[in-house]
């Protein structure tokens, strides 16, 4: 199979969706790859690199989009890569539909194969091309969070870790999923007093397990979450109701309880976000104070290390696209029914109805 990737166009993503190892596994099954050149510059790979792998390297997107069956990506295509898009074409990326009717309509009317990462699953319900970038997000979290409790960017100058004869900082996290056992697990590390909450009990007793006695859990309830506003450091929103937007865990109002200089990490933000005043940010300007409390809400958090993050993708994509090239796509996806849940839209037809009832105006 002839398969291609572009270079990511899309503002701020630096990521590439084979890496010199990827390709150089397709290469010996005997397949052709063509890169766009510089795809990999964002994530340490160079051209040559690439080369040495056995791709072929083509100047531009243009080329990459006409010579390949499949396109393996990492974002939705934008706007400019819609017209290039091919008929039959085998499109495997992020795609986040549900977002997007302007995309949906594009892909529908490309009359491609587009196999969405976001919604390859598991038998168990678990959503192995999300979770390494949950994994991301969760460490950065506290990274960040870090970050923005000193005082010079208006946070209330508290160390983490404390200092021997100073009590470590206070790290609360809502959520016990991926993205709150790793935040966790990074704050546990530096030494900080962490406090999880989750309605899931499984997922409390797991944390309980695994983690050092300065990791608490408890249940999460309204009142829970008010006591413990008053005197943690750094809050992290790691919430999830599949399908649905974030509860509001924590209001307007709750801002007044706490300290000032209290930091606010979301990393929900895509699903809306779990703080009432939560709003997207960009890693250009990551932050806004309302009442003295700082928000950090990055929309697309591993974005701001594409080298780890681009490792961690291409870990897990990369099985799928060896499938899809080995055994062509139709018996890839009945042969393997995680993949086939990933078809979105299949030669013009939208085969979820999620995505169907997702615009109002219908498709
Ligand atoms: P997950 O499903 O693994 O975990 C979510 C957890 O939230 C579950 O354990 C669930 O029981 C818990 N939960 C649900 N309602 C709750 C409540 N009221 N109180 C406390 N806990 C509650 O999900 P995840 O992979 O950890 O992802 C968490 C969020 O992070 C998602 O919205 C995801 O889209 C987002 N995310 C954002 C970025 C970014 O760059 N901003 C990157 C990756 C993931």
């Amino acid at each position: 199979m002839t398969i291609g990737v572009p270079k990511e166009i899309k503002t701020n993503e630096s990521r590439v969706a084979l890496t010199p190892g990827g390709v150089f596994e397709l290469v010996n099954y005997g397949h052709q790859v063509y890169i766009q050149e510089t795809a990999g510059e964002g994530s340490g790979f160079s051209d040559e690199d690439y080369r040495e792998a056995g791709a072929i390297m083509l100047p531009s997107i243009e080329a990459v989009y006409a010579m390949a069956e499949m396109i393996v990506k990492v974002k939705e295509p934008v706007p400019q890569e819609y017209p290039l898009i091919k008929r039959n074409q085998v499109v495997f990326t992020y795609f986040h539909f549900a977002s997007s009717e302007s995309l949906t309509r594009a892909m529908i009317a490309s009359k491609a194969v587009c196999i969405a990462y976001e919604t390859v699953r598991d038998e168990d319900g678990s959503l192995p091309l999300l979770t390494p970038m949950s994994e991301v997000a969760g460490r950065m979290a506290i990274q960040q969070g870090a970050k923005y409790l000193e005082k010079p960017i208006k946070g209330r100058g508290v160390l983490l870790g404390g200092v021997p004869g100073v009590p470590p900082g206070r790290v609360l996290i809502l959520g016990a999923g991926i993205v709150g056992v790793q935040a966790a697990k990074m704050a546990a590390g530096l030494g900080a007093h962490v406090t999880v909450l989750d309605i899931n009990m499984k997922r409390l007793r797991y944390i309980n397990d695994m983690m050092p006695p300065h990791v608490v859990t408890e249940f999460s309830s309204v009142y829970n979450i008010k006591r413990h506003i008053k005197n943690h450091d750094l809050i992290i929103g790691a919430v999830l109701i599949p399908g649905a937007k974030a509860p509001r865990l924590i209001t307007r109002a709750m801002l007044k309880d706490m300290r000032p200089g209290t930091v606010l990490v979301d990393v929900a933000v895509d699903q809306g976000g779990c703080f009432e005043t939560t709003r997207p940010t960009t890693h250009e300007d990551p932050t806004y104070i309302i009442n003295d409390i700082v928000h950090y809400c990055v929309a697309n958090m591993p974005g701001a290390v594409p080298y780890t993050s681009t490792l961690a993708l291409t870990n897990v994509t990369l099985p799928y696209v060896l499938k899809l090239a080995n055994l062509g796509w139709e018996t890839a996806c009945k042969e393997y029914p995680d993949l086939g849940r990933g078809l979105n839209i299949v030669k013009g037809k939208v085969v979820v109805d999620e995505i169907t009832n997702a615009f109002e105006s219908g498709l």
